[in-house]
């Protein structure tokens, strides 16, 4: 059966139903609900204005319909509830007019408008007495949860479900099976019922994940390593050549890195750590190592501006070495070029975007590949990479720690190197929660700022897509800035949606000096390095979770200059109370994973890893500790192996 063989899909519907990510009988079957509601009648006399109604009634006039625009109608009629008569209209409707007769009875729900319902929908069977559940879909425009109701009801009738889940765990949690959890998550029969359906769900979807991260493990064990043969003595001199010393966290890590590299399998690293923690630091001893054993090593940042902040910095740490910068805007000129030599070895360490690893780059010897700021890339990704049958060594580094119960749990197919300590000499940021109305204030400590010559954030949280519009637009705060300052400060703003040369050119007179406020959105982000900026502002900060706070926090106090962070915020006060009261991003992350689930911490830059339609990583733990245990027991156990075939493809369907 195909979407199209489903009654009333068109080709107009199957473009709507592709709009919402269904492209398959699988992928409708597989549309969850994301809420149920309970039908229950309202009581009439307490009903208000804008009131959710659902009321029985007879009808007791002659439907009158009215056309007015394009293809537009009202339906009004009018029915007896009992006590009383009541008007109702429905729109865009008219196509029920012969159903509605005078006599019969119907069943209304919509919402009450000036005494009368305007209905959302209208029912003729008679609802049964007993407690229903309306099941609600995330709907678009042109399609409603009620027609993907029914598109699912025939869909789901002759579906063969796929049950992904080997023998053994359904018993031993008696699950109940693929199909029944599917009618019933669609239909629900009882809230009990429902709980076990959704419950074998998710641990499919927890099951799946934890298998494909133990496959990952196995598998990287199994690709022999480089053989890299560097004296650690050339390290440590390469490191006694910098201006500071490592910290304790620091050592550790190069220590680990050195140890992955040069003993006999793949190294896959994750180094977490804050902002200014010093990983980038340690990316530079990895290509290091990696240079000294001959092979050429890669650092991908997730934007320009970092890309080429990176590739200023190692030059300074990394001389006599040839390396070269590849980005989105690399002309076409210098790009054939930059391959043409890394082909030819002539390039020992490339810095730049995903450009690196677009389909025209072929590498000669990749032996270390570096992505910073959690932009993880799939084992599709890695294999694809052109590198002489080389597997190169992974290290990524990220700035969102996370706590180590979930690190251990989630990135299974990883070590990890934490790095806690920030280097010494540092100054704390003082982080200061204001109101609005304290507005003065806030900008009298910035005008003090911009009199000493320092420069300032000021975070708008508009982001590109659709967020709502009663925040400040990035824009109008623009405005309202200059207004403050017009005299005193060069102001120029940043946001997503500008050009890449637009965006480098403010961030160069921003890096300059010559701005003095960067009015931003969260573009700003990730591992920016102003050492000049000492206040960030963020306005409407309660619309961000923590982890990102502390992210954009992490933008200043990068010198040792006393640096302030002010969060405007006139909610949630107890919640952005902790970035008050500490700096350590792994303390932080731990609340924002208490209070917030996953959501935030995995930002977007990962939710491809973890693309769980019903599970959450923080409500859900336990039963992920159970999946974690159950698929490593399940591959290990040979006797279980029922079913090896259809899970081992689904899961690497995940990637
Ligand atoms: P991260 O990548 O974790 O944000 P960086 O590696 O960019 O941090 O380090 C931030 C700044 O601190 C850089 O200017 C870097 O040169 C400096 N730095 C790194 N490690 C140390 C250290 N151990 N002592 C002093 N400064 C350091
Ligand atoms: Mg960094």
């Amino acid at each position: 059966m195909e979407l199209s063989d489903i009654k009333k899909v068109g080709p107009k519907t199957l473009t709507y139903l592709n709009n919402l990510g269904i492209y398959s009988i699988e992928d409708l079957v597989n549309y969850y609900p994301y809420r149920y509601e309970i039908i229950k009648r309202s009581n009439m006399d307490e009903v208000s204005e804008n009131d959710k109604v659902i009321i029985d009634g007879v009808v007791e006039s002659k439907p009158t319909i009215f056309y007015y625009g394009k293809r537009k109608n009202v339906m009004n009629f009018r029915i007896n509830i009992g006590s009383r008569l009541i008007g109702v209209s429905i729109y865009n409707r008219g196509f029920l007019k012969n159903k509605i007769v005078i006599g019969n009875y119907v069943t209304i729900i919509g919402k009450m408008v000036k005494g009368k319902i305007i209905a959302t929908d209208i029912r003729f069977s008679k609802l049964s007495d007993k407690t229903e559940v309306d099941v609600i879909y995330h709907e678009s425009n042109n399609i409603n949860s009620k027609e993907l109701r029914e598109f699912i009801k025939e869909a789901i009738k002759d579906y063969k479900a796929k049950d992904y889940l080997p023998e053994n765990i359904i018993k031993k949690y008696d699950f109940l099976d693929k199909y029944s959890a599917l009618l019933e998550i669609h239909n629900p029969s009882s809230s009990i019922k429902l709980k076990k359906a959704i419950n074998l769900l998710k641990y499919e979807e927890l099951f799946l994940f934890m298998f494909k991260i133990a496959k990952l493990k196995l598998s990287r064990t199994k690709v022999p390593g480089l053989k890299r043969s560097v004296d650690k003595k050339n390290i440590d001199s390469f490191i006694n050549s910098f201006s500071f010393e490592l910290t304790k966290d620091q050592i550790k890590a190069v220590d680990d890195i050195y140890n992955d590299m040069t003993k006999g399998t793949r190294m896959n690293r994750l180094v977490q750590g804050d902002v200014g923690s010093g990983k980038t630091v340690i990316a530079f001893v990895a290509l290091y190592i990696n240079y000294l054993s001959g092979y050429q090593g890669a650092l991908m940042a997730p934007t320009e501006v970092l890309a080429n902040q990176h590739f200023i910095n190692i030059k300074k740490f990394i001389k006599n070495v040839n390396i070269e910068i590849l980005t989105g805007s690399t002309k076409k000129s210098d790009k054939k070029k930059i391959v043409e030599k890394l082909k030819n070895k002539e390039i020992d360490i490339i810095i730049g975007t995903h450009a690196l690893f677009s389909d025209d780059v072929d590498y000669n010897n990749l032996g270390l590949v570096i992505t910073d700021e959690q932009h993880r890339f799939g084992v599709n990704q890695r294999a694809s990479l052109k590198n002489k049958g080389i597997t190169p060594d992974i290290l990524y580094l990220s700035a969102t720690p996370i706590p180590r119960t979930y690190a251990l749990t989630i990135y299974g197919d990883m070590d990890i190197s934490n790095i806690k300590t920030v280097p010494i000499g540092k100054l704390e940021i003082i982080t200061l929660l204001k109101k609005n109305s304290e507005i003065k204030d806030v900008l009298s400590m910035m005008c003090k700022e911009i009199l000493n010559k320092h420069q300032i954030y000021v975070i708008a949280p508009l982001t590109e897509e659709n967020e709502e519009i009663d925040l400040e637009d990035v824009k109008t705060l623009k405005n309202k800035m200059e207004k403050a300052f017009s005299k005193v400060a060069n102001i120029e703003l940043l946001y997503g949606k500008m050009k890449q040369k637009e965006k480098d050119k403010v961030m160069n007179n921003f890096k300059e000096g010559k701005t003095d406020i960067l009015v931003s959105t969260t573009v700003i982000e990730v591992g920016v390095d102003v050492k000049n900026a000492t206040m960030i502002v963020i306005f409407d900060s309660d619309r961000f979770g923590l982890s990102t706070l502390h992210q954009l926090r992490g933008r200043v106090g990068r010198n040792d200059i006393q640096s302030y962070c002010i969060l405007i915020c006139d909610k949630e006060k107890e919640r952005l109370k902790i970035m008050t009261e500490t700096s350590d991003g792994f303390k932080i992350s731990e609340e924002d994973f208490k209070l917030r689930g996953s959501g935030d911490l995995f930002g977007n830059r990962q939710s491809g890893d973890m693309n769980f339609k019903l599970a959450d990583i923080k409500r859900d733990f336990k039963l992920l500790l159970s999946a974690k245990e159950d698929s490593l027991e399940y591959i290990n156990n040979k006797e279980y192996n029922d079913k090896i075939e259809t899970i081992i493809e689904k899961a690497n369907n995940l990637d």
